[in-house]
């Protein structure tokens, strides 16, 4: 599966704010952001007098960019989003962003079990989860309200697993999840609410940028 491969900390360079794509380095003094708060590339400082005079356009793609990076989608895959989004009942953003919480990948980092969602992604990929009984390594599955997520029993051997829940306990597992630490699963409570999802999405400006 295609995916971004060059250096995240640009990505938050380049939106001008911290995505937290990292996990705990995104908290510390070595975040790149704190240090080079202006966008990579050779007229990356003189970018900021530019962002005064952004016009509705660049904000509608720059707030597109910004949920597309914090989630780790290809351009391809988050249109096709979008157009599910339309179809479903609704609000066309809101539909979008429980698309995008709903991800696999994005509920095993949600459920406190990854770091970061690059962490999350690969550990579906290579197979250590099991949805509803049956193995699952594609990240880009949607979950919905009753399913059942746990560790594959033969992953629980792996270092990644082994300390798990003793990690996983010191993070926050969203509301709309419920997480058993002890059997290392969960189950998907209900669709997530807007207020529930955090990363200061603007999903109208996204159905602008789509609706253009
Ligand atoms: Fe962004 Fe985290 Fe890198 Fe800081 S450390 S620039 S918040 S990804």
């Amino acid at each position: 599966m295609a995916r971004y491969t060059g250096s995240v900390c640009k990505l938050c360079r380049r939106e001008g704010e911290k995505l937290f794509l990292k996990g705990e380095r995104c908290f510390t003094s070595k975040c790149a952001f704190e240090r080079r708060a202006y966008a990579p590339g050779q007229h990356g400082r003189f970018s900021e007098t530019r962002r005064r005079r952004e016009s509705d356009y660049n904000r509608q793609l720059r707030a597109k960019q910004k949920a597309r990076r914090i989630y780790g989608i290809l351009e391809k895959q988050f249109r096709r989003y979008f157009a599910l989004a339309v179809k479903q009942r609704g609000q066309t953003g809101a539909n979008l962003l429980i698309i995008l919480e709903t991800r696999l990948d994005n509920v095993v980092f949600r459920m406190g079990f990854a770091v970061n969602r690059t962490q999350a992604r690969q550990m579906v990929n290579h197979g250590h989860f099991i949805v509803n009984g049956r193995k699952s390594d594609i990240a880009s599955m949607l979950l919905k309200e009753g399913d059942v997520l746990t560790v594959r029993e033969g992953s629980k051997k792996n270092s990644l697993f082994q300390d798990l829940s003793e990690r996983a306990e010191k993070t926050n597992c969203a509301l709309w999840i419920e997480r058993d630490l002890k059997n290392l699963s969960s189950r998907i409570l209900r669709a997530p609410e807007r207020g529930e999802i955090d990363g200061n999405l603007n999903e109208q400006l996204i159905v602008e940028y789509y609706s253009r």
